[in-house]
């Protein structure tokens, strides 16, 4: 019932001799491999690093593993075409800091279970089974379930599940790359909502200074952002100040019509997580 085909840059590393040509070879070097311990701590340097100063360029080129999981009846109702469309959107939305992400292996799994994606419950099977250490493993599912979302990752964890939905939507890989990189929503609160002064914005919403306050539109009746991606909601923060949100942030839930790419802040965060608990990956 479990099927793996795996066509890992692993293997060419033991059969270069035939494939002389293929340039996207890595080296693994074990200096590089941190532990699990050191990968989920957000100190408060990874927050400052969220920053205006100038962008670094990281000159990396990431390995994905993409696990695409198939139906009942075997088909994987998505293609190559899309799955790479989506790509070079990804690609594009972090070459600011010279982050690239390429195909390493794929492989189809033929467990329908795993197609309406179970979130938790199957994370640590799947992982177990089919996870590829020190690549970004993607898989590829028809849905999640439940709560019903597009697509989720975390900072910790080198995976990242993702609908075909997900893959048609202009800002969807971007975002849970973002997260994968440690960003927050843009109207997160979990620390405290931001004010739209910003005089709390290192500590409070999504930790970085150069994203206004925002608020999640997708509750609010009538939406505060028009279809032509004007804000034209009369929310208050606490100080009682309108929100002005950067409108269509990738890390906000604003409509993906209304796309605009990461902030500065957000992209020196990413790179700051990359060196510090990420550069295991190769
Ligand atoms: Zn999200």
């Amino acid at each position: 019932m479990f099927i793996s085909i795996r066509n890992a840059c692993f293997g060419f590393l033991f059969i270069v001799g035939f494939y002389s040509g293929f340039a996207q070879i890595k080296k693994q070097t074990s200096t590089h491999v941190k532990q699990n311990n050191q990968r989920v701590n957000n100190p408060t340097s990874i927050k400052q690093a969220g920053s205006t100063a100038p962008l670094k360029c990281l000159n990396k080129k990431l390995s994905l593993a993409i696990h695409i999981v198939t139906d009942s009846l075997h088909h994987p109702n998505v293609t190559q075409a899309q799955i790479n469309a989506a790509l070079a959107v990804l690609n594009t939305d972090f070459s600011p800091i010279c982050l690239s992400f390429f195909i390493c292996k794929q492989d189809t799994i033929y467990n329908y279970q795993y197609y309406k994606f179970k979130n938790p419950q199957h994370i640590a099977p799947a992982n177990q089974t089919y996870a590829v250490a020190n690549m970004i493993n993607v898989y590829v599912v028809g849905s999640i379930i439940p709560p019903i979302e597009a697509g989720f990752a975390g900072k910790a964890g080198d995976f990242m599940v993702l609908s075909h939905g997900c893959l048609s939507d202009p800002k969807c890989w971007s975002h849970e790359m973002g997260h994968f990189f440690s960003l927050a929503h843009t109207f997160d609160t979990s620390t405290g909502a931001e004010f739209v002064d910003e005089s709390n914005c290192i500590a409070a919403g999504d930790s970085i200074c150069d994203t206004p306050a925002d608020i999640n539109p997708i509750p609010l009746t009538p939406s505060p952002i028009t279809p032509g991606c004007q804000w034209v909601g009369t929310n208050t923060d606490a100080h009682g100040q309108y929100y002005t949100p950067i409108i269509g942030n990738i890390m906000s839930y604003h409509p993906s019509a209304c796309k605009t790419p990461f902030t500065i802040g957000q992209l020196n965060k990413m790179l700051n997580w990359y060196l510090i608990y990420r550069n295991y990956l190769y």
